[in-house]
């Protein structure tokens, strides 16, 4: 693939946090399609990659380009809506909202609508909401309030939430913490739906999971790539193992 074909491409990427490089000279290339996963021991500088792309964080150095499109001077809202989903750790859904109003809450709406044109756009949100709970698994569950779902279902719903934006970049932040086995591999299945024009980024810490959803994995270590390439390839990296997975 020559570089105009990737979908995220990151180059020389650097943050420092008083003197301190928490990114340092970082790149890599995210294809369409492609479910890249990124570990690397506590402190190694996934969060703040991640933190970066969304335009939470400022990088010091370096360019992040999306759809081709420099985006590591716009505003966290700008970058959303060029088409960037972010999900944290912890799930931030309306617990005392049903499933359904989750999604509907989170439906974009780029300008109000009135009249005849509100009725069929209703029903068009109406279709998207029943897809989506279809695709996370809560088709059975939209009147639920979410306080009484399961944790796994949470998990979802907010995936649910940020798919309805139909975001072509996914950025997730360990998905399966705290998951049942069952979950897990439903989450996986999940993901693997999903990509289909788009790519997603997933932080993640549990291998088996990673064995399972990763086109590709990057190992981060002290803010650089140390390793690259297919899970089988980093698994037998001795970097790799010496730095992360032989503990
Ligand atoms: P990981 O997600 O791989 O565990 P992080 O990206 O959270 O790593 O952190 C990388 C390093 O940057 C850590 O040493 C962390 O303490 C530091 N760091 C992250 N964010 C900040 C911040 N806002 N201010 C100061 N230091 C930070």
């Amino acid at each position: 693939a020559n570089e105009t074909s990737f979908l995220l491409s990151v180059e020389g990427l650097t943050v420092s946090f008083d003197g301190f490089k928490a990114v340092e000279n970082l790149s890599f290339y995210v294809e369409e399609n492609e479910i890249r996963v990124i570990i690397g021991p506590n402190g190694a500088g996934k969060t703040t990659v991640l933190d970066l792309i969304c335009g939470r964080t400022r990088a010091t150095g370096g360019s992040i380009k999306f759809k081709s499109k420099e985006i590591s001077r716009l505003r966290e809202d700008r970058i959303v809506a060029e088409g960037i989903g972010r999900k944290f750790q912890n799930p931030s859904i309306y617990e005392d909202l049903s499933v359904f109003e989750n999604l509907e809450i989170s439906y974009p709406r780029g300008h109000s609508v009135f009249g005849a044109l509100a009725f069929k756009r209703d029903a068009a949100v109406r279709d998207r909401i029943d897809e989506i709970a279809e695709t996370i698994f809560l088709a059975d569950h939209l009147d639920q309030r979410a306080e009484h779902l399961s944790h796994g279902q949470k998990q979802w719903l907010e995936i649910g939430m940020l798919l309805i934006q139909d975001p072509k970049l996914l950025m997730l932040d360990e998905p399966v913490a705290g998951m049942s086995v069952a979950e897990r591999v439903k989450t996986a299945d999940l993901l693997n739906r999903i990509i289909k024009d788009r790519a997603v980024i997933v932080i993640e810490h549990d291998m088996k999971f990673v064995e399972d959803i990763a086109h590709r994995v990057t190992v981060l270590h002290q803010g650089k790539v140390l390793s690259e390439g297919s899970m089988g390839h980093v698994k037998n990296d001795p970097r790799v193992v010496e730095v992360y997975l032989g503990h």
